[in-house]
């Protein structure tokens, strides 16, 4: 690779550069793409918010009340925007020649996003509540279900009470589940190096996975419990990016 050097793509940035953006805008924009996967665990909770007013006898099914929530349209057009920024900052500034008109969108909608999930009054949204629910004790069926009340809290609050249910939820547990979350699915080695080629357009090289699997530095899980001693083992795509982070940060020093 010839490595030539430009000016950052960025606008009103007249740093120069080998790749599509200098070091300061890369770095902008990776604080900003940290903060995309906790807005869209939490987006869906502000699009779909409850309405308080239920109106009495609309509809005239009598009983339930499963009155549609409205849906907030610019949070879902949000949503929208969000998934379509990359994953990486420092892959969008080698990769795509356009770079500054990512960094550009993705101040525009990271801010955007941070106001609505995290609020300008102040309240913090952490999805939904999700308690299993059982529909009556007495039923031998096993009607159960996850329980949708929006769990919204201060910033300062330790705990959420869900006002659907009345479950309490120590924040912590709540952002851990989250975490959880980011990491996606398990996958077979090879798997997650396709998973993170498509999603995230990065590229891992088998022998930099052995090696950090060699290191200890991934997690993993058995696909099935088993006494046989060639269980395949699974890894998460979110572990695996932030190993490539850091053994890449560790390089630069
Ligand atoms: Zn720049
Ligand atoms: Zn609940």
């Amino acid at each position: 690779m010839k490595e030539e050097v430009r000016f950052c793509t960025a606008e009103e940035c007249k740093r120069l550069t080998t790749l599509y953006l200098c070091t300061v805008c890369i770095v902008e924009l990776a604080d900003l793409l940290q903060d995309v996967t906790p807005i869209l665990e939490r987006i869906d909770a502000v699009i779909y918010r409850q309405t308080v007013t239920s109106a009495p006898g609309a509809g005239g099914g009598g009983g339930v009340a499963s009155s549609k929530p409205a849906m907030n349209v610019d949070a879902y057009m949000l949503k929208a925007h969000l998934h379509s920024l990359p994953t990486s900052a420092h892959a969008e500034a080698m990769e795509n020649t356009v770079a500054g008109q990512t960094l550009y969108m993705a101040r525009e909608w990271v801010t955007s996003g941070r106001d609505l999930v995290w609020g300008p009054e102040e309240k913090r949204v952490y999805g939904k509540c999700g308690v299993l629910q059982d529909a009556e004790l007495e039923t031998e069926d096993e009607e159960s279900f996850h329980c949708d009340g929006p769990l919204v809290a201060h910033p300062d609050d330790a705990t959420v009470r869900c006002p659907d249910c009345n479950t309490v939820h120590q924040v912590n547990e709540l952002l851990d589940r989250l975490r959880q979350r980011a990491r996606g699915n398990p996958l077979p080695p090879r798997g997650v190096r396709e998973h993170l080629q498509r999603s995230a357009r990065v590229q891992i090289l088998t022998k930099d996975f052995e090696n950090w699997v060699q290191l200890g530095k991934l997690a993993y899980v058995l696909d099935r419990v088993t006494t046989n001693i060639r269980a395949q083992r699974l890894y998460y795509p979110g572990d695996v990016l932030t190993v490539r982070q850091e053994m890449r940060a560790r390089r630069r020093m």
